[in-house]
């Protein structure tokens, strides 16, 4: 599941091939949407805000993506072959270059000024330029008694943390999964620290949290159930916890992270 860094890279590509440039294609593939079209109109900018996408249009219109579980943005010069099937929920091209929405979560067409109905009950966001650790603190700790693994990923927290980074952030900190919200010591230290690991990671492909790229070492307890902790050699353990059908996925280490 793409998670904050890797959308926020999916709005540098959208930049890049569709800023300034007048829309020649324009399909929403989605039944609420069908009709609309926005070629002739020049797109203004893409941003991402947490795990969505607003890519903003000229005449006060903004469309509203979000890959959700394995939806993709795919760029490329303008003509290509499309992927066949159900699986387009969008075009949008121009001249030049075409942005291909794959298997998108969300799509929505909605006014500039009304982008508050879509990502205005996100936490700050951890890679925007107005990430505000204090205020991240603050929403987490509204609620002391759920367990810091599920508010992590409640994007009214904070934004753009998914299941890799939520492991690999409780892991470096110590911290149990299940430890109430309430029960952890330094919050403002972990949620800087998830910051710094998504931020280290918002220019390339892939997920390091080690600082070794190579294949296999990246990560400390994230897709390594079963294996030796790297500190201290306990078998990395595997649960569930949560309510979304894909986000219930943790693993931790029982010897670094203690219950
Ligand atoms: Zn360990």
């Amino acid at each position: 599941m793409p998670e904050g860094d890797a959308v926020y890279r999916t709005a540098a590509r959208l930049r890049g091939a569709l800023d300034g440039q007048v829309l020649t294609r324009s399909e929403f593939r989605v039944p609420r949407h069908a009709t609309a079209d926005l070629t002739g109109r020049t797109v203004l900018e893409t941003v991402s805000r947490g795990k969505h996408l607003l890519t903003r249009v000229e005449g006060g219109l903004t469309v509203h993506t979000h890959l959700r579980m394995d939806g993709s943005w795919q760029v490329a010069p303008a003509g290509r072959s499309v992927p066949g099937g159900d699986r387009v929920r969008l075009i949008l091209a121009n001249r030049r270059w075409q942005a291909v929405g794959v298997r998108l979560g969300m799509v929505d067409l909605l006014r500039t000024a009304d982008e508050g109905k879509v990502v205005g009950h996100l936490g700050p966001d951890l890679l925007g330029d107005d990430w505000d650790p204090a205020e991240a603190v603050r929403r987490l700790s509204r609620d002391p008694d759920t367990t810091i693994g599920e508010a992590l990923l409640d994007q009214r927290n904070l934004a753009g943390i998914g299941t890799i980074y939520r492991a690999e952030t409780l892991f470096l900190r110590g911290v149990w999964p299940w430890r109430r919200v309430g029960d952890v010591g330094d919050l403002e230290g972990l949620v800087t620290l998830a910051q710094r690991l998504l931020a280290a990671n918002r220019h390339h492909a892939g997920t390091v949290t080690t600082g070794d790229r190579r294949p296999a070492h990246q990560t400390w307890v994230y897709g390594r159930a079963g294996r030796p902790c790297r500190r201290c050699g306990t078998r990395i353990s595997r649960g569930e916890m949560g309510t979304g059908p894909q986000e219930r996925l943790i693993m931790w280490c029982g010897g670094c992270q203690p219950g």
